[in-house]
């Protein structure tokens, strides 16, 4: 039987209402009193849960750490790892941890739910008890999410549904495995195992700005959005492109000059940045903004979080966010 660590953080898998009518998150015994047959399970299951039982809205990267320290901890105890999350930051967490967890060679596996585990058409007992039996493979050794008959590599994840059971999709990677009858694994997109020891990379620096484009963005919101950041991710249009205003151009050149990281995601759920293909994203290319290609932005902002917290010089983070680092980018 292979043993199995459930770590608990919050989010609606665990929520009741509590006095009104918000959701609210409980501490672990409601999801152990609403789903007995947790005991049952082919694996030896033992649980743990973070300070704070949390809505993952209020998810931080100190509780990206916390989280982290937790699977180091037990590491060498435990054959992997599933992680109970809310829903809202999943994607962010499981990118994050992706980068946060060097050298990682056993699963990881996050999941949660629409509807809390105590209700009557839940969704959180397939996922839960799936997420157990993947992670009980030996199959997978990187972190990824397991939600509504969909095992996803993590750091590929976008959340882009609050209503339907399928809250997530890989819009540029297949999934891992389908599940119905059989559990299918794709087993040419899984990660191999890392041959090198755990270690956690904790510091992960938030001075990251996203700037969303839209036709007609003022030059007072571009500027005093990039002057107060170090990184900027930008969201484009298209494949990468941008306003060819002048002012706006010379905003961004200015700020790269002044040694600020400016990449470029595109605001497109599928497809990639193609800085070039258009005039308008030849000039970006130009004056050094870094094409984030097919990462998604959750990816490109827990990235940047990651190199800028490694305390790495301009020219290697801007090197090493090309790579593919986890498998987070096609190259
Ligand atoms: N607000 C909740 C959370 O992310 C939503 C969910 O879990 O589905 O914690």
């Amino acid at each position: 039987m292979k043993n199995i660590l459930l770590i608990y953080t919050g989010g609606t898998i665990g929520m009741q209402k509590e006095g009104k009518d918000s959701l609210v998150p409980f501490n672990f015994d409601s999801i152990l009193n609403a789903f007995p047959e947790l005991k049952e399970c082919d694996a030896n299951v033992e649980h743990v849960s973070t300070k704070n039982a949390i809505d993952s809205s209020d998810m931080n990267t100190e509780n990206w750490v916390e989280i982290s320290k937790i699977i180091e901890k037990q590491y060498n105890q435990y054959d992997s790892f599933v992680i109970l999350h809310g829903t809202d930051t999943m994607a962010y967490t499981a990118s994050a941890l992706s980068f946060m967890l060097e050298g990682l060679n056993k699963g990881v596996i996050l999941t949660g739910s629409q509807i809390p585990i105590g209700a009557r058409r839940t969704d959180a007992k397939e996922n839960l008890i799936t997420a157990i039996e993947i992670a009980a493979s030996d199959k997978i050794s990187e972190v990824c999410i397991y939600f509504e008959d969909k095992l996803f590599r993590g750091n590929r994840t976008v959340k882009v549904n609050s209503e339907n059971f399928e809250a997530f999709e890989s819009p540029h990677l297949p999934a891992l495995a389908q599940v119905g009858i059989n559990i299918k694994y794709n087993t040419s997109l899984l990660r191999n195992k890392d041959t090198k020891q755990l270690s956690v990379s904790e510091n992960m620096n938030t001075d990251i700005s996203v700037l969303k484009l839209f036709p007609g963005i003022s030059e007072k919101i571009v500027k005093s959005i990039i002057e107060n950041s170090e990184t900027t991710v930008m969201e484009s249009f298209g494949s990468g492109n941008s306003t060819s205003n002048k002012k706006f151009i010379s905003i961004l050149k200015e700020a790269i000059e002044n040694g600020k990281i400016i990449v470029n995601c595109s605001q497109c759920l599928r497809g990639s940045v193609q800085q070039g293909k258009y005039e308008n994203s030849s000039e970006l290319k130009r004056i050094g903004v870094i094409s984030a290609k097919d990462m998604t932005t959750e990816t490109a902002i827990t990235k940047l979080m990651y190199l800028r917290g490694k305390g790495l010089k301009n020219d290697e983070i801007k090197t090493q966010f090309k790579l593919s680092l986890r498998g987070e980018i096609t190259v």
